[in-house]
């Protein structure tokens, strides 16, 4: 059996750790390209400069326009080639580190998150959209991020909001992998650049990523709502890094080498409904969850155990929690359809998977769970 794992080369957190971002620059040479919205780029200002100035490199800005698009990837090309930079630094929230990645073509690449919203971080994927920001294509790259950097300070000083939308998404990777396992369905970490032709076999995900995805979950029930507390203050804890490490590091590896489920195709169904776009990647992805434990009739403690972690922390349970207060049967198959596309991750569940069940495991996971908070509150 052909199996599969990748992962970025290095990772390292730590309280202040953009001080020592001019190290892991040095590596590659003097200079690097930043990509960076200003907002984000401001915000740790000064750690740039002492860094700079302790490892005697430079900064290249890049201008970024905010939108991860060929032609802003083109234009941020030019300008490192033209600059002659050794590097290229993805800093900030989800477009900055997908245009890093489309910029460095998997070479030499520091991913820098500011906020831990997402697992996208340490993947060897990118999402392009069109300049007006509808969805283009998938990019892949020969290989993961070089150095992915996380200072834990910015992120505890970042909104507790994206804290527990990357818990949400985070929420997924343990019962995603272990459908996917299951199932010997195909892994993200077997997907090269270009065609898969002339393999013999797509990749299946390895022990060692699955027991990364166990201890995520466990993790997020362990340390979840102490990390939400600590963020609230602002402050830097155990608990927190081990939610960090969690959100980042383990989803991360635990996603692309475990494998995606029922939970991510149901929230890209999901984002047909209007009243989605206001809410999170992770927020939509925990409600994903929650059907998916519905659709694959995992036992009731398990469910009720993912209900109390969301709840507790504050993730959305219901369609309600999401921006959707009523929903027509016409709306509920068209986001079953979304979710059932033949490309869908969906299909790695280890069971046949149809429109009308999918369709009920959302209606009937919304009733389980509005029924279950209202019986929390009750108390
Ligand atoms: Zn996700």
């Amino acid at each position: 059996m052909r199996k599969a794992f990748i992962s970025p080369t290095k990772y390292v957190q730590g309280e202040n750790e953009i001080l020592n971002l001019g190290y892991f620059v040095q590596s590659f040479g003097t200079s690097a390209l930043l990509i960076g919205h200003p907002d984000d780029v401001n915000r740790v200002k000064d750690k740039l400069d002492a860094t700079a100035e302790k490892f005697g490199i430079t900064f290249v800005e890049s201008g970024f326009k905010g939108e991860c698009s060929r032609q802003e990837v083109a234009r941020l090309q030019a300008i490192a080639e033209e600059k002659g930079c050794h590097c290229t630094i993805g800093l900030g929230g989800g477009k900055a580190i997908d245009a890093a990645k489309c910029v460095a073509q998997g070479e030499a690449l520091i991913i820098v998150p500011t906020i831990a919203a997402t697992d996208a971080p340490t993947s060897h994927s990118a999402v392009l959209y069109t300049p007006e920001g509808a969805f283009d294509d998938y990019a892949y790259f020969k290989q993961s991020p070089s150095v992915v950097l996380v200072d834990t300070t910015v992120i505890a000083n970042a909104p507790t909001r994206f804290l527990v939308s990357g818990m949400g998404d985070a929420l997924s990777t343990y019962f995603e992998a272990r459908a996917t396992a299951a199932s010997y369905s195909r892994v993200n970490a077997s997907l090269p650049m270009g065609s898969r032709e002339g393999l013999t076999a797509p990749a299946v995900g390895t022990n060692a990523a699955l027991a990364l995805a166990k201890l995520c979950y466990e993790t997020l029930l362990k340390d979840g709502a102490k990390a939400k507390a600590a963020s609230d203050s602002n402050m830097v804890t155990q608990a927190f890094e081990n939610i960090i490490e969690t959100n980042i590091l383990l989803s991360g590896l635990g996603f692309e080498s475990g494998g995606l489920g029922a939970a991510h195709a149901i929230h890209d169904g999901l984002t047909i409904l209007e009243g989605t776009h206001h809410f999170f990647h992770g927020e939509k992805v925990a409600f994903g969850t929650i059907a998916q434990l519905v659709l694959e009739n995992a036992p009731t403690e398990e469910l009720h155990e993912v209900l109390d972690f969301c709840l507790e922390v504050g993730l959305p349970v219901c369609l309600a929690d999401i921006g959707v207060d009523s929903i027509t049967r016409e709306e509920l198959l068209q986001v079953a359809e979304k979710a059932c596309i033949p490309e869908e991750s969906i299909h790695s569940m280890p069971f046949p998977i149809t429109v009308d069940e999918v369709a009920g495991a959302i209606i009937a996971a919304d009733r389980i769970a509005s029924e279950y908070k209202a019986r929390r509150e009750a108390k």
